[in-house]
């Protein structure tokens, strides 16, 4: 398939039915419904997908299940899922142009983002993965009990791993999570977000292409309250890995008990980025502009908290002020976009709700903030000042292009360390400084599963990332990450 445009795509891609892949085959849902894809630039709706619901979670279940225990995936050797993982990773590569532009038209986001960073960090992520699958061992163990023993450990696959991911990085997300599962030998049923549910098709579609068996890979899209319940609630599904908000986060947890599933959560955050007197400042500002902005504040790590030292503050709110005036808030189809819209009319009003509430509580809007005048459902980025701790605009995840500002004015590490970790959430965390010593009290002291000093953001499919406190369970990425889907079974022989 060549597209080298978006006529290309909608009569090569979005033309034909984006059906269920079930047991390797690609099928409308058992009731014939379908729903609407909005394209958050415009607003109009410009693809429809089958609607599952829970008859078609049960048939992927069942596909996955005859997978894991009877098809090839677990007999194989692990260098050949290796391989196959490789092959999917270069076919994603290949396909760049064109998974960049379905994201862009799906989710909003610039083009040029969705082709450097999210088909780029898809094709990492399968790679990186991939090579798990030959290297997941366990360890000998020596008896003190009487006798010869020959005792060691085994990482063995879970089994079906319902897979459950948002709207934000779409493409990405399901590679990374598709691909730690199969290196670990599991087999999938993968629940897009019901508004981004386009590259997941097509990232199906090269699965198939490069030969992975039937029922390894099974994708159902539909809301959460009935297909995503369906699958975590499923009896036959072994683990669940969760990417959402908190609160469905919480029901998602109760609802995985009744067969005690593994569960991982990646969830919410609202990350402080702490900036210090003697940080290089203009770099700070650069990295902490895009790191609230960027995706249109959309992102789960996202630095929406800024702690600044008063003898700076006036100097920082004002250089991340006109950095945001900067942007560029346009279609992602528009070269010059730096900004797209959020995801949904929804996301807007309560953005939009959150800055009103932000007001009255007497914080001060400095730049941003309205929707332009054209249709799509934009904003742009705002920056408050004046925010306190107790207001809902710094407590609360907003999930949008909105920086809360705070000045501090105590340099102890324990002090600062109070303000940052005053929050439920602990996704992620910044310090600036030249001070390495103060920088690494700061990140010892730090409630967060990640912490970059003079970055605001560290992505690598190597280093663990996930929650403390309210932001989730478990981690993805790094060798945490597979094992997560794998169980740890002690064998121990008398000889
Ligand atoms: P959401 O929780 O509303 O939805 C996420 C997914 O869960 C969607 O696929 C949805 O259909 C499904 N879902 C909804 N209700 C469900 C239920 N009861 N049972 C099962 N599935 C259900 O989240 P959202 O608004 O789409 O996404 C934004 C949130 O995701 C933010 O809180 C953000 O921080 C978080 N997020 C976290 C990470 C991370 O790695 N920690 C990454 C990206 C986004």
């Amino acid at each position: 398939m060549s597209i080298q445009s978006v006529a290309d795509l909608r009569r090569e891609f979005l033309g034909k039915p984006l059906d269920l892949h079930i047991g390797g085959r690609w099928v409308p849902s058992c009731s014939g419904a379908r729903f609407d894809i909005v394209d958050p630039s415009s607003g109009e709706p410009f693809a429809t997908v089958a609607d599952g619901g829970a008859a078609d979670i049960d048939l992927a279940v069942q596909a996955a299940r005859a997978a894991f225990e009877n098809g090839p995936w677990r007999s194989m050797p692990p260098s050949e899922r290796a391989r196959l993982l490789w092959k999917l990773a270069d076919a994603v590569e290949r396909d760049g142009d064109h998974l960049a532009l379905i994201e862009t038209l799906n989710t909003g986001k610039p083009l040029r983002v969705a082709r450097a960073f999210d088909v780029h960090l898809a094709v990492e992520s399968i790679r990186y993965n991939s090579g798990w699958a030959t290297k997941l061992g366990g360890v000998t163990h020596p008896m003190s009990q009487a006798g010869e023993w020959h005792a060691f450990t085994v990482r063995e696959p879970v089994g079906v791993a319902g897979q459950i991911v948002t709207f934000n990085v779409p493409l990405t997300m399901a590679a990374n999570k598709m691909s730690a599962a199969l290196a670990a030998g599991c087999t999938v049923v993968l629940k897009p977000a019901e508004q981004t549910p386009l590259t997941a098709i097509r990232l199906g579609q090269l699965a198939e292409m490069v030969g992975f068996p039937p029922g390894v890979i099974n994708i159902v899209f539909g809301r959460g309250k009935e297909t995503g319940v369906a699958l975590v609630e499923h009896p036959d599904v072994d683990k669940v890995s969760f990417t959402g908000s908190t609160a469905v986060g919480k029901a998602v947890l109760a609802a995985a008990g009744g067969n005690l599933k593994r569960v991982t959560l990646e969830l919410g955050g609202k990350s402080p980025v702490v900036i210090l007197p003697d940080a290089d400042i203009e770099r700070a500002m650069d990295a902490a502009t895009m790191g609230v902005f960027g995706n249109s504040g959309q992102v789960c790590a996202a630095g929406s908290r800024l702690l600044v030292h008063g003898s700076i503050y006036d100097r920082v709110v004002e250089g991340i002020a006109r950095r945001a005036g900067m942007l560029k808030v346009r279609p992602g189809l528009d070269p010059e976009c730096d900004i797209g819209p959020v995801i949904s009319s929804a996301q807007v009003q309560r953005v939009l709700g959150y800055i009103d509430g932000a007001r009255r509580d007497g914080a001060e809007l400095v730049c941003g903030g309205r929707r332009p005048d054209r249709p799509g459902y934009f904003i742009e980025p705002a920056v408050l000042a004046g925010t306190r701790p107790d207001m809902a605009v710094v407590r609360e995840e907003i999930f949008g292009p909105v920086a809360c500002v705070m000045p501090f004015d105590d340099c102890d590490p324990d002090a600062i360390a109070r303000l940052a970790n005053d929050s439920v959430f602990g996704l992620s965390a910044s310090i600036w400084t030249r001070d390495i010593g103060l920088a690494h009290r700061l990140a010892r002291r730090i409630k967060a599963g990640s912490v970059k000093v003079n970055a605001s953001a560290a992505l690598d499919f190597g280093l663990p990332f996930g929650g403390q406190k309210q932001s989730g369970w478990g981690r993805e990425n790094g060798r945490e990450g597979v094992e997560e889907y794998t169980e740890l079974k002690s064998v121990a022989v008398c000889l």
